[in-house]
C-alpha cells in the first residue's frame, strides 16, 4: 500500500460480531422496548462507518451522533435509518438537516422555533426529537422552558414529535437517588406533552431495572464491552484488542536507566522491548509503571516514561521474543475498563483518544 498503512506499529481490532453480539444481549435486557445505538465520536474511536453498517444489517434502526457533521458522515453509509444528532440544531444549518434527513435533538426553545421556522418554510411536518433536561443541566429543555411548552403545545406545530428524551445523571450508580427523582420527573414531564414515544436509558440505565425501560434505549458504552455495571463483573463481550509491535530489543546492565528523566533504572541484567505506540497515538502518559503489555498471556510492565511515539516495557522474564512481535495493551488478558482506571480515567476517555496514527481493523469473528 503505498500510503504505507500496512505498515503500522499499532493497531485497534475491533471485533464486529461482539458489537452485534452486546447490541443484541442489550435488546433482551431492554424487553419493553427498541434500542438504538450511539455512535458518536467515531463509535467511540472504533470507528462509526464500520460499526453502524454491522448493527444496521442486525437490525437496529436508530442511530444517535452528537454533531450535524458527524450525521452528515454516517448519512453516506447509513441511506436509509434514521439518524438523531443529540447535540441538538446547529442553529443556522437547518437546511442541512433538513436536505438530509438528519433529526435534531431539539435543547432549547430557540431551537424548537427554529426547527419550526424550517418547517414552514419547507412547508412540512419536520421531525423531531425533543431533549428535556432532568437534572445533567447540560442540554435540554430546563424546567422554565419545559413548562413554557408545557403551557402552549402550539410550540411543537408544524413539528413531528418522534421522541421525547432525557438523559441520566448517575446511572451507572445503581444506589443513587438521582436516578429515581429523574424517573418521576421525566413521567411528569410527558404527562403533560400529547403521546409521544419516550426514550431514557443509556448503557447503565438499562441496567437499572424494568422501570428504566422506554421506547427507545441509547447505549453507547455498552456495545463497545466497556462495563455498564461498575464494580459488578462486566456483561458484555469485549470488543477491541489494542496492540503494538515491538521496535526493538535492548539488555540492560543493572544501573541502566530507560526513558526520559531515567525514572526507571534496571536492578538486575534486564531485556526491554520498545514499542510503537506512545502518547500520540492516545496511550496515556500516566500509565508510565502502571500497566502492562502482553505477550501470549504473559505480562510486562511498562518502565520508564512513555513518550510520545514510542514506550518501553520489561520482558526479562519472558520467553525470548524478537523484533516485530506484537504485544496486546487492551483486549482479553487486560480489559479496557482496568487500562482506564490505571491511568486515572474512565474507558470512554481512553478509547475515544486513540489517535489517527493507529490503525483499525475489523474482524468478524
Ligand atoms: C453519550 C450519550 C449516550 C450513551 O451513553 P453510554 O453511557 O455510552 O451508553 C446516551 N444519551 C446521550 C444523551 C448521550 O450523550
Amino acid at each position: 500500500m503505498p500510503d504505507g498503512a500496512d505498515s503500522a506499529t499499532a493497531v485497534l481490532e475491533i471485533d464486529l460480531s461482539a458489537v452485534v453480539a452486546n447490541w443484541q444481549y442489550l435488546c433482551r435486557q431492554h424487553p419493553g422496548g427498541q434500542v438504538g445505538a450511539v455512535v458518536k465520536a467515531d463509535a467511540y474511536g472504533l470507528g462509526a462507518a464500520a460499526v453502524a453498517q454491522a448493527l444496521a444489517k442486525a437490525g437496529c434502526e436508530t442511530f444517535f451522533v452528537a454533531t450535524l457533521a458527524e450525521a452528515l458522515a454516517l448519512r453516506r453509509v447509513l441511506p436509509r435509518e434514521r439518524i438523531i444528532a443529540l447535540n441538538g440544531l446547529a442553529v443556522g444549518h437547518e437546511e442541512a438537516f433538513v436536505g438530509h434527513n438528519i433529526i435534531p435533538a431539539l435543547a432549547s426553545l430557540p431551537e424548537v422555533a427554529a426547527w419550526r421556522a424550517m418547517a414552514r418554510r419547507a412547508n412540512r411536518r419536520l421531525p423531531a426529537v425533543l431533549h428535556i433536561d432532568t437534572g445533567l443541566s447540560r442540554l435540554g429543555l430546563p424546567r422554565e422552558e419545559f413548562a413554557a411548552l408545557a403551557a402552549d403545545l402550539s410550540w411543537l406545530e408544524d413539528l413531528e414529535l418522534v421522541l421525547a428524551m432525557t438523559h441520566l445523571v448517575s446511572a451507572e450508580r445503581p444506589d443513587d437517588p438521582m436516578n429515581a427523582r429523574q424517573h418521576a420527573d421525566f413521567a411528569a414531564a410527558c404527562a403533560l406533552l400529547p403521546p409521544v414515544p419516550r426514550s431514557f436509558a443509556n448503557s447503565s440505565g438499562i441496567f437499572l431495572g424494568p422501570a428504566f425501560g422506554s421506547d427507545l434505549a441509547r447505549p453507547g458504552a455498552a456495545l463497545y464491552g466497556i462495563n455498564p455495571t461498575p464494580n459488578r463483573p462486566n456483561p458484555m463481550r469485549g470488543v477491541v484488542r489494542l496492540l503494538a509491535q515491538v521496535l526493538q530489543i535492548r539488555n540492560l546492565p543493572p544501573g541502566a536507566s530507560v526513558g526520559y528523566n531515567a525514572t526507571w533504572r534496571a536492578e538486575r541484567p534486564s531485556v526491554i522491548a520498545t514499542l510503537g505506540i506512545g502518547y500520540a497515538d492516545g496511550w496515556p502518559r500516566a500509565l508510565s509503571g502502571r500497566s502492562a503489555a502482553f505477550f501470549d498471556g504473559r505480562p510486562a510492565l511498562l518502565v520508564g516514561r512513555i513518550s510520545m511515539d514510542l514506550l518501553c516495557c520489561d520482558i526479562t522474564e519472558l520467553p525470548p521474543l524478537r523484533p516485530g512481535a506484537w504485544a496486546e495493551l487492551i483486549g482479553p488478558n487486560i480489559p479496557v475498563d482496568r487500562v482506564a482506571e490505571a491511568a486515572g480515567t474512565i474507558a470512554y476517555e481512553l478509547l475515544t483518544r486513540i489517535g489517527p496514527r493507529v490503525r483499525r481493523r475489523e474482524i468478524q469473528a
